[in-house]
Parts: structure tokens; C-alpha cells; sequence
């Protein structure tokens, strides 16, 4: 038989069939044959959707996991899957109940505690009469009844006796601000410290929003004065208003730091676009924007504010320098055209005067005569050649200055590069300077001491280079000091700094280091040089240092350290080289300092 899909036509079937197997005509028969004839399996409850959509919608969603039951059953009436919305309902409950369980073990348990606990004002007697009162008055509901004691729990935390208890004749009074001597009574001491906090950690961070740092003072002032519950409360409203402020401010404060990096991303930018084939220009202006890319630090933005500023220093140096190499040029120009216009002026009058002249000659009737016009033209041609002879040491004087004027550009870069008082990098290796590295050590030495962490600096110099510059010439030399640098600071962590202390000497300060942390970082930077080989032509060259290292202590500047450093680097010297040395803490040159 064909199964028959129209429920009119499965009904009046399933009624046939009841009269034609003479079967009684009970609910279930029918359903059985029903079910048959529509080829459902029999046994195969059919979906109750509607009733079960109106219990899922009937259920509270007060609570994130009760609105999250109600999206699961109403997800599983969507399948029809009895299976799952039976399972959701029965974790549901399973949990409820856990979560009851549990919450009547604390419950109990701080029972016992708040019992034995001394509260000021509440004595063992009134206690009782609170708890009595609690257990007579829940009626034998248990949800009262833990609601209740909890609330009495809480008020006798708070030292309020008698508020939960439903007695509501008690005095709204805190406790004395002054605090039990026995520590018991946290409360006085934990509004110290939240008047504290909002003081000192958070209106200072508030400086550049002077509204919300007076707000933070003011909530101190008043969470220290509260004396009612009903301050209480009060503090907390608006506590909870001031931290949704706060939350404004971060996001404000977010958006403009986003806002300025890219602003800072597009002038760094440009100024590539300005400078036009200064290698060394580019060469900061790619650190500085490889510095913008990485995660920002304090650390980074000294360093990108450092670079920026040389090259800003160095461009307007170089502006100037070239606007008076122009005015040379153009005034030599000027003069130029003078002279040629002159020297036209003159030459005119002299083609003039010798055509007259030549007149005077055709003329002449006797030598006399002719003696005259000779003298005339010779003396002409004198002038002539004065002029031509002016014209052109004028001409050279200009030139001259013009050449003055170049050489003194070049000077002027060459000045910039190593004297200028702005520029903080070495400019054969790139590392901090002499002066880049005072800026710095006074920096992590704040930092150390703000952040009371210890600080190393190891001093190195490379082993017999004078040999090397000698049997290789100057420029390997320099090439082989570019060398080291390099991998120096590839070894190294980001927050390490290199500084050229002079010739083949370099400072390399260490924060957050040990002392025996420090030896190991300066040998790892050895055995460092040692793999990575110095090449010159298809020679390979190996470059090895001596290193002393030392921990900077509090009596500590930074000659001090220097000099230590400088005297281990010298005992490894005379004990062989290629070796780290750790200079100890000599006391009586650091009376006070800390170990
Ligand atoms: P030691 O192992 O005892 O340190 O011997 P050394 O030869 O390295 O030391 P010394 O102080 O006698 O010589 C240092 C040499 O470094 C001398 C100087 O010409 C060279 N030097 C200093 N600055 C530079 C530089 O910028 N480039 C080059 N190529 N050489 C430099
Ligand atoms: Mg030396
Ligand atoms: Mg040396």
C-alpha cells in the first residue's frame, strides 16, 4: 500500500481499518494504526511544539543562565529535538541545585565564622536574639530562610547587628573609623586603603583630566568620612559613576594614541618624501619607523624621539647651508653678467674709436698725422685690454668664493656629524655616542630606582686592533668596528643599549641584570663574535674583546660604575684577553649602597 501523506485521508484509513480487523476503537488503537499507515515507527511520540515553546517562554530570564536555557530549548523546539531540550532542562536543574548546595556549605560556614568572630557592639546575646528572629520569622520557606541569614551574615560583617534581622531598630552608625586595635574589624582600615588608592594610584594618573582627578580626591575624602549606611551608599552610586567615567577616558585615550601613531606614521613618511640622498637621514628615518611598528614602550619612544629630532636638527642645518651655496651662486651670476655687459660697453666704444681711427688713417695726408691716429689706436687697444684683464680677476674672485662657499658646506656636514650637540649616534656605527649615553644611563638608572630593579653595564675593547688596522688598513678597521656594533645589538635584547665609549670601546648597559647575569649576556656576545666571522674580501677575520661588567648600586654615578667596569677590562686584559671579568662592589666607594 502506498503511504498515504494527506492527514484527512491517514484518518479516515486508520478508521476503516478499525472496523475492517475489528480492533476497538480506543485512542491508542487508532494512534497505533494512525501511525502505521502515515509510516511513522511505531512508538514514536509525535512532537508536542506547541506546549513545550510555551514552557521555554514561560520560564524567568532574570539571569544570564536562566536567558541562556531559554535560547537553548527554544533552539532545540526549532529541531524538534526532545532529546536535547530534555537534557538542557535536566542540566539546568542539576546545576540549580548544585549551586544551592554550595551556596549553603559557605553559608554555614560563615555562620560559624561571624559567630566567633568579636564584633564591636554585637555581644554573644544579641547574636542569638538576631539568629532567632531570622529562623522563627522565614515561615519554613528555605530560599527566605537563606536569604535572610546571609543578609544577617553580612550586616554583623559590616558590624551592623541588627539591620538583616528585620528588627530595623538598630542605629545606622559604621563602626569607629579608628579600628579595633586586635585587627579584627578590617572595615576602617579597607576604607583607608580605598581613600588611598583612589588618592594616590588614581587621581595621579589623572593629570590630564583635572575634573576626574578632583572627583577621585572628593570620593577619597568622603569614603574616609562615611559614617551612615546611607553614605555608604551613596559613595557607592557614585563610585560607580566615576568608574563608567574612567572607562570613557581609557577609550578616549586609546583612540588618541591610535590617532597619534598615525599621524606620527604619515610625517615620518614625508619626511623620506623631503630628504632627498642623505644615506644616513634615511637610515634614522627607517629606525624610527621600524620603532612605530613594534609594540610601543617608553624605551622605544625615547629612542624614536631622539633619531627624529637629529634628523630634524641635521635638516635644517643642511637648509641653511644650501640657501647660502645659492645666494653664492647667484650672486656670481650677477657679477657675471655685469662684467660681460661692461666689457660689451667697452668693446662697442672700441670698435667705434678704431673706425674712426681707420677714417683718421684713410685721411691722413702727411705721417704726423699718422703718428697720431697710431697713438690714439694704442692707446684704445690699452684700455681694451685692462678691461678684459678686470673683468676676468673679477670673474675668478667670484668663482673663488663660490668654491669657498661649497667647502664650507661639506664642513658644515662634516661638523654636524660629530660635534653637534643634538646628535646622540655614532655615525660609523649607528650605536649611541658619548652623548647619546649619559642621556640614557640617567634614564635607566630613574628607571632602575623607580622600579627598584637592579641595573649591569659591561665595558668592552677589542682585543689587538690596533694589529688589525695595521695589517689591513684604517678602513677594514672601521668596517670590522661596524661589525661588532652590529651584532651587538642584534645579540642583544631590545631594552639593552650600546653606546660608542670611544676608539674600539663600547658601554653596553644592561637593565633588570644581575651581576652574574650580566657576565653571562657579555660571554654569550663573545661566543656570538666568534660564530659570526668578519669578512673582508674572501678573508675571514675573528674579533675578540675583552669585557668588564658590574652591578650598579645605589652611592653608585656613573663614572663610578664606568671606572669599575674600565678595571675589570683591564684585569682581563693582563690575564690573557677575550675574557669577561665581574668587578665586585667595592663598599667603601658605595657606603649605603644595597646588594
Ligand atoms: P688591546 O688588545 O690591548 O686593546 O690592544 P689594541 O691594539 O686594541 O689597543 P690600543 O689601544 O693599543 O689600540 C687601539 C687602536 O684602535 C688604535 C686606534 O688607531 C684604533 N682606533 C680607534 N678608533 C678607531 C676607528 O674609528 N677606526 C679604526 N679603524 N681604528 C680605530
Ligand atoms: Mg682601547
Ligand atoms: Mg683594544
Amino acid at each position: 500500500m502506498a503511504t498515504l501523506t494527506n492527514p484527512f485521508e491517514i484518518a479516515r484509513e486508520a478508521l476503516r481499518l478499525l472496523a475492517v480487523r475489528r480492533i476497538p476503537p480506543t485512542p491508542d488503537n487508532y494512534l497505533t494504526l494512525y501511525q502505521e499507515i502515515a509510516g511513522i515507527k511505531p512508538g514514536t511520540e509525535s512532537f508536542p511544539e506547541k506546549q513545550l515553546r510555551a514552557l521555554a517562554s514561560a520560564l524567568p530570564k532574570a539571569t544570564p543562565e536562566q536567558l541562556r536555557l531559554a535560547r537553548q530549548l527554544d533552539e532545540a523546539v526549532k529541531t524538534a529535538n526532545w532529546e536535547e531540550y530534555k537534557t538542557r532542562l535536566v542540566e539546568f536543574i542539576a546545576n540549580l541545585a548544585e549551586a544551592q548546595k554550595l551556596a549553603w556549605a559557605e553559608l554555614i560556614g560563615d555562620l560559624f565564622r561571624q559567630w566567633d568572630a568579636r564584633h564591636p557592639g554585637l555581644t554573644a546575646a544579641r547574636k542569638r536574639e538576631a539568629l532567632d528572629h531570622v529562623l522563627s520569622g522565614s515561615s519554613g520557606n528555605p530560599e527566605t530562610l537563606f536569604n535572610r541569614l546571609q543578609s544577617l551574615l553580612r550586616s554583623w560583617g559590616q558590624g551592623r547587628e541588627n539591620e538583616a534581622a528585620g528588627g530595623g531598630t538598630a542605629s545606622e552608625a559604621l563602626p569607629a573609623r579608628t579600628g579595633d586595635p586586635a585587627g579584627e574589624d578590617l572595615l576602617p582600615q579597607l576604607r583607608q586603603l580605598f581613600a588611598f588608592t583612589l588618592e594616590t594610584a588614581i587621581a595621579t594618573q589623572l593629570l590630564e583630566s583635572p575634573q576626574l582627578s578632583s572627583d577621585a580626591k572628593i570620593l577619597a575624602n568622603d569614603i574616609r568620612n562615611a559614617a551612615s549606611v546611607s553614605q555608604m551608599q551613596d559613595f557607592l552610586t557614585r563610585l560607580k559613576r566615576f568608574a563608567f567615567k574612567l572607562e570613557l577616558l581609557a577609550e578616549d585615550q586609546a583612540e588618541l594614541r591610535s590617532s597619534l601613531l598615525k599621524l606620527l606614521r604619515l610625517l615620518v613618511e614625508n619626511v623620506t618624501e623631503l630628504v632627498l640622498d642623505d644615506h644616513w637621514l634615511h637610515g634614522q628615518i627607517e629606525v624610527v619607523r621600524e620603532i612605530i611598528e613594534k609594540p610601543l614602550s617608553q624605551r622605544a619612544l625615547d629612542d624614536a624621539e631622539r633619531r627624529l629630532k637629529e634628523v630634524l636638527f641635521k635638516q635644517s642645518q643642511l637648509k641653511a647651508s644650501l640657501f647660502e651655496a645659492r645666494e653664492a651662486i647667484k650672486q656670481m651670476l650677477a657679477g657675471f653678467v655685469d662684467q660681460l655687459a661692461d666689457f660689451a660697453d667697452a668693446t662697442s666704444d672700441y670698435h667705434d674709436r678704431i673706425e674712426e681711427c681707420a677714417g683718421k688713417i684713410s685721411a691722413a695726408r702727411d705721417i704726423t698725422e699718422l703718428e697720431n691716429v697710431i697713438g690714439l689706436v694704442m692707446q684704445e687697444t690699452r684700455t681694451i685690454q685692462l678691461n678684459a684683464r678686470r673683468s676676468r680677476d673679477e670673474l675668478r674672485s667670484t668663482q673663488q668664493k663660490v668654491a669657498e662657499s661649497e667647502a664650507r658646506i661639506r664642513e658644515l656636514e662634516r661638523e654636524l656629524e660629530t660635534t653637534s650637540d643634538l646628535v646622540r649616534h655614532d655615525q660609523l656605527t649607528g650605536v649611541l655616542n658619548r652623548r647619546g649615553l649619559d642621556e640614557i644611563f640617567d634614564k635607566e638608572v630613574g628607571r632602575a630606582k623607580r622600579h627598584d630593579t637592579v641595573l649591569s653595564v659591561g665595558l668592552l675593547d677589542i682585543d689587538n686592533f690596533k694589529k688589525l688596522n695595521d695589517s689591513l688598513g684604517h678602513d677594514v678597521g672601521d668596517k670590522a668596528l661596524i661589525h661588532l656594533a652590529a651584532v651587538c645589538r642584534e645579540t642583544l635584547r631590545p631594552q639593552d643599549t650600546v653606546a660608542r665609549f670611544g676608539g674600539e670601546e663600547f658601554i653596553i648597559i644592561l637593565p633588570e641584570t644581575s651581576l652574574d647575569d650580566a657576565v653571562i649576556t657579555m660571554t654569550r656576545l663573545q661566543r656570538e663574535l666568534t660564530r659570526r666571522y668578519f669578512m673582508t674580501g674572501n678573508e675571514k677575520i675573528l674579533i675578540t674583546f675583552s669585557a668588564g661588567v658590574t652591578q650598579m648600586h645605589e652611592a653608585d654615578t656613573q663614572a663610578s660604575v664606568i671606572k669599575r667596569a674600565d678595571e675589570a677590562m683591564y684585569k682581563a686584559k693582563q690575564t690573557g684577553k677575550n675574557r669577561v671579568i665581574a668587578a665586585p662592589v667595592d663598599h667603601s666607594s658605595t657606603a649605603g649602597a644595597k646588594n
